[in-house]
């Protein structure tokens, strides 16, 4: 055991998140399953939501001052920031690594094995192109969405983009069983940028030594195999990431997680709370808000509800909720700001998890077999939601106009319904294969390992370009 330990021993990882919460956290993650192999792990990033390094003391962290200021990050989309990292950062990273790969010239400093980039941050290929340095991509995501992504140009000669009001439940013939409702948009002042971004990293991805994918292959088999056989490039689905027990392994959260919720939790019955969190990135209306605080109260059931700031347009918290509608409720609802949610979707009196269905959401309640109420909002977040509902049959989406006596209904039905049962089964069943998968012979146990063959493998050529 101490010798697999030791595999990494002597080289250097070089690695960069996208910085939004969903992207740092599988990073980070990887990072220090990695780093439990023996590399040595550095962390470039953007000084916008830069990572905490206190928490990582075993990893070395480099700012890319002068990529972007917080205040241009905080006055765009997140489509538009991605477009904005994507060129603002090439010199800051060409700066650090020209550094960086001088100092190797000592004898005793680590040399860099390879460089792994979030998949969104594609201008990182060719930058690792002209250092001679082998570039892995992480891609946080899941597999199912990513081949829908690798579809766009087919979708657009086919005639499905831009995505037409009135053929949204017609179903997409080339990716069986997404409907037109389904297919991956973004709300932007500019549509086509989101459809450049995708198609751009795609195409970065193929050039790529290998896909490192926060997903197992039990789970996404088929997507899976699609993308071997589409891509010439090695794929390591070795996720789920959280589910490694590592020493090291801290919070990545951006915001301070609320614990007095799991005191709460612990007052409340075996499988009874439903559990609302919309991620880091979602906003939603103050009518929607007010349709989910009365669907809630109306449904009896106890609820947590995680409420970033920021989430209601056009309010800083909670203003639009009426004066004492948590005092009105006895104590059957708990409002955090932020939840420690991994701790959550584990606790037994936890029984749905009401999700925008973000990939690491759906990977997170799919390991703790939460059943889940799905409602997508952009991005991946449609295609997840469908594989939750129709392919895994762990949940069920919300699809009718977001109205409290509809809201009610679905919680009735995800927790005490016929179908209930069913959907309990069929989680419980993806979770105990998620945590087979990371065992020794496991599918993810075999992919992490050959991943670590494969860096010690690469050939960099970083002594012979610098
Ligand atoms: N999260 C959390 N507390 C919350 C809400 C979210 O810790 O109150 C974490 C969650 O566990 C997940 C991440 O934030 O790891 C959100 O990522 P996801 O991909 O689900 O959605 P995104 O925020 O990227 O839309």
């Amino acid at each position: 055991m101490e010798v697999e330990k030791q595999r990494g021993k002597g080289h250097k990882l070089v690695l960069m998140p996208s910085p939004f919460q969903g992207h740092i956290t599988p990073l980070l993650q990887l990072a220090n399953i990695l780093y439990s192999k023996g590399f040595s792990i550095t962390i470039v990033h953007t000084v916008f939501n830069s990572p905490d390094p206190s928490s990582y003391p075993h990893f070395t962290f480099h700012p890319l001052h002068g990529a972007l200021s917080e205040t241009e990050a905080s006055k765009v989309d997140a489509v538009h920031l991605t477009d904005i990292i994507n060129i603002k950062c090439v010199q800051p990273l060409k700066k650090f690594l020209a550094t960086l790969l001088s100092s190797q010239d000592d004898d005793d400093s680590v040399p860099v094995s390879c460089f792994i980039a979030d998949a969104a941050l594609y201008f990182t290929q060719s930058v690792c192109d002209e250092f001679g340095i082998p570039r892995l991509v992480l891609r946080t995501g899941g597999a199912s969405s990513f081949l829908v992504f690798a579809s766009f140009p087919l979708l657009r000669e086919k005639g499905y983009f831009p995505v037409q009001e009135s053929r949204l439940e017609e179903a997409v013939v080339d990716l069986p069983p997404l409907k037109v409702k389904d297919l991956p948009v973004f709300q932007s002042k500019e549509p086509e940028a989101f459809y450049k971004l995708v198609c751009r990293f795609i195409d970065e991805c193929k050039k790529s030594s290998g896909i490192i994918w926060n997903t197992y292959e039990e789970l996404e088999s088929s997507a899976l195999t699609k993308l071997r056989q589409d891509f010439s490039v090695p794929m390591y689905p070795i996720g789920p990431f959280h589910k490694y027990s590592l020493p090291g392994s801290t919070s990545t959260s951006l915001l301070t997680p609320d614990q007095s919720c799991i005191t709460w939790l612990d007052k409340q019955e075996h499988k009874s709370v439903v559990y609302v969190s919309f991620g880091s990135i979602v906003a939603i209306s103050e009518a929607e808000f007010l349709e989910i605080a009365w669907g809630l109260a109306n449904s009896n059931q106890p609820f947590l509800w995680a409420i970033r700031p920021g989430t209601i347009r056009g309010s800083e918290w909670l203003e639009p909720l009426p004066s004492e509608f948590l005092e009105n409720l006895g104590g059957r609802g708990y409002i955090v700001k932020w939840a420690p949610q991994e701790q959550v979707l584990k606790h037994p009196a936890v029984g749905a998890f009401w999700t925008h269905n973000g990939w690491n959401s759906t990977l997170e309640s799919v390991c703790e077999g939460v059943p889940m109420i799905c409602m997508p909002s952009f991005g991946d977040q449609k295609i997840n939601a469908k594989y939750a509902s129709d392919v895994w049959k762990v949940g069920v989406q919300l699809e009718n106009k977001l109205e409290r006596g509809e809201i009610e209904k679905i919680i009735r039905k995800v927790m005490l319904g016929d179908e209930a049962k069913e959907i309990r089964e069929n989680v419980m069943n993806l979770k105990e294969k998620a945590n087979l998968c990371l065992k020794e012979g496991g599918s993810s146990y075999c992919f992490l390992d050959s991943l670590v063959s494969e860096i010690l493998s690469l050939k960099s050529s970083t002594s012979k370009a610098h």
